[in-house]
């Protein structure tokens, strides 16, 4: 019985691992290659089954069926094994689809020899199955070296088919460990039995097994072995014109396209395995996606995004980070914003343009009607006074006439000057139209306003002009004035009865400020459109 459980244990051990291996790898259903490593678990399971079945068995027939039986699972397993490889094989291959069933025809050929073996003995010469010790003596024929070779071949071009896979990037050094290792150790120990190299106290096949799947099975679960992007997206990471960084859980960078080298050239040469982390922003540093970006020497702009790679448990394993160089991004946009600050202090400068005289700079007729309306308003409200000034230059069409136009302008623009400079910051000179001016005069009563206009009149009046011929000469001005009174419906009103005091400062004698007193209904009521008010010649 000890003997029993000596051969069986291994075997069973086996036959749990390749069973736990296919439910897996069924289970998970992911990267390329899951279904063949699920029949490959299965063929192995059968292998190891066969084995416990043997051991089990008293009886030498059907011991010998049982040993014949075992042949499926060893001529299928380095198919399946193969078959695994082959959808991790980097570039193209010829065993596509229907072909790949033509390497059954090893297996199914095998399986004939041994189930003919009596009548050729190709696979065993002999076999002595001793039921008390559970050894047989067996001479084995060519056919098993023939497909022993082939078996061993097709395991090792597989071995070196994911080995080449894995090494293509230091992210899956510890697969590539695995995967080496584990073939290699199977390998070594079950050639060494075959050969009889090495006499081991028993088959040391199902042992080994066991060992190299539960080694299989554990990077499957920790290190996600066949689990990999498929290798067309590999190659497209590597063509890809930005940058592709992917960091491990310590920050250090293990794998990089060739973009991400030569956008990251100037800061590292060689960029596997150096910490990322030194790029990064400290705010970034616990993130598990963000973007930053770095200007480089030589002026360079690069912007970094990434996001976390997390396992199931939710724990970061490392970062994807994509490297973009954005210098000329960043240049259009800084331009972008640079033409629409101007265009926003241009749209500023027209707004006041379109609001200001351009022959005096005094505000225009739109302005001061604007004004009006505020002050209006405002006066209503607080019930504090608000007066308003027009004035017509006199006998200006003379002034143009002896002196030229152009001599009229200039005597516009200081006529201007000198409401400017004599009225206080709270009044609003302007110019309504023509040679007719205004001044809005904010918290005035009638009595101080009169005495502003008279101070204006006598600016105006004291300031000597001269024309293109050296002659000296003087303008005077009329001026009517109103003050808002109650019974002002609208600015219209104020405005009305202003006119009408001016026109009564022209019938008066010309170059003097007439208030308006009482309600005296403006002159013409309806003559106020964008001309201002007219009036005729006195
Ligand atoms: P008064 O007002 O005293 O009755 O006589 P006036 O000669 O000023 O008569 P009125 O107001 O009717 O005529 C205005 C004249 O002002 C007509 C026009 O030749 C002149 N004028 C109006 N705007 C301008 C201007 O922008 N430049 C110049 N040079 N002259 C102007
Ligand atoms: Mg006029
Ligand atoms: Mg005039």
């Amino acid at each position: 019985m000890p003997q029993h459980l000596l051969y069986g244990a291994p075997a069973f051990l086996g036959m749990a691992m390749a069973l736990a291996l296919a439910v897996d790898a069924w289970q998970n259903r992911t990267g390329p290659g899951w279904r063949e490593l699920t029949l490959f678990g299965v063929a192995v399971a059968w292998w190891c089954a066969a084995e416990i079945g043997w051991v089990l068995a008293a009886d030498p027939g059907v011991r010998l069926r049982i040993a014949e039986l075992q042949y499926v699972g060893i001529t299928a397993a380095p198919v399946f094994w193969f078959l695994v490889a082959l959808s991790y094989a980097k570039d193209g291959h010829p065993l596509t689809g229907r072909r790949k069933g033509w390497l059954f025809l090893v297996p199914a050929l095998m399986l004939a020899l041994v189930l003919t073996n009596e009548r050729h003995g190709l696979v065993w010469a002999s076999m002595e199955i001793t039921v008390s010790t559970l050894d047989a003596r067996i001479r084995y024929g060519p056919g098993f070296y023939v497909h022993a070779v082939w078996a061993y071949g097709l395991a090792m071009v597989a071995a070196w088919i994911l080995v080449t896979r894995f090494a293509a990037s230091p992210l899956y050094r510890r697969q590539l460990a695995v995967v080496a290792l584990g073939t290699g150790f199977f390998l070594v120990v079950s050639l060494l039995h075959i050969t009889r190299l090495v006499s081991f106290p028993l088959d040391p096949t199902p042992l080994a097994f066991a060992i190299v799947l539960a080694s299989l099975g554990w990077a499957m679960r920790r290190h996600r072995l066949f689990e990999l992007v498929p290798v067309a997206r590999g190659i497209m990471v590597e063509r890809l014109r930005d940058g592709v960084l992917v960091t491990n859980s310590e920050g250090k960078i293990v794998d990089a396209n060739q973009a991400a080298g030569e956008l990251l050239k100037p800061w590292r040469e060689q960029l596997l395995g150096v910490r990322l982390r030194g790029l990064m922003p400290e705010t970034l540093s616990d993130a598990t996606e963000g973007q930053f970006e770095l200007r480089m020497t030589g002026g360079k702009i690069l912007e970094f995004r990434f996001s976390s790679i997390l396992s199931p448990d939710q724990t970061v394993q490392g970062r994807v980070v994509l490297v973009r160089d954005v210098t000329g991004e960043r240049a259009d946009q800084a331009e972008l914003q640079a033409a629409q600050a101007s265009l926003r202090t241009l749209n500023v400068e027209l707004e006041r343009l379109a609001r200001t005289d351009p022959l005096t700079g005094l505000a225009n007729r739109r302005r001061l009607l604007e004004e009006l309306d505020r002050e209006w308003a405002r006066s209503v409200r607080s019930g504090q006074p608000l007066s308003l000034l027009l004035l017509d230059l006199d006998h200006f069409k003379r002034v143009n006439d002896e002196h030229g136009h152009l001599v009229g302008d200039t005597v516009l623009e200081s006529v201007g000057g000198i409401l400017a400079a004599l009225v206080r910051p709270q009044d609003l000179p302007a110019r309504f139209g023509g040679e007719e001016l205004a001044v809005l005069f904010t918290n005035t009563d009638l009595a101080s306003a009169t005495i502003a206009s008279e101070r204006l009149l006598e600016g105006i009046r004291s300031h000597q002009h001269a024309d293109d011929a050296g002659v000296l000469f003087h303008v005077t001005t009329s001026g009517g004035l109103a003050r808002r009174e109650t019974w002002d419906q609208t600015p219209r009103d104020l405005l009305a009865r202003a006119d009408r005091a001016l026109y009564e400062a022209k019938g008066a004698g010309r170059d003097r400020v007439v208030a308006a007193t009482g309600r005296g209904a403006p002159r013409e009521p309806d003559a106020f459109p964008a001309g201002g008010p007219s009036r005729g010649n006195a």
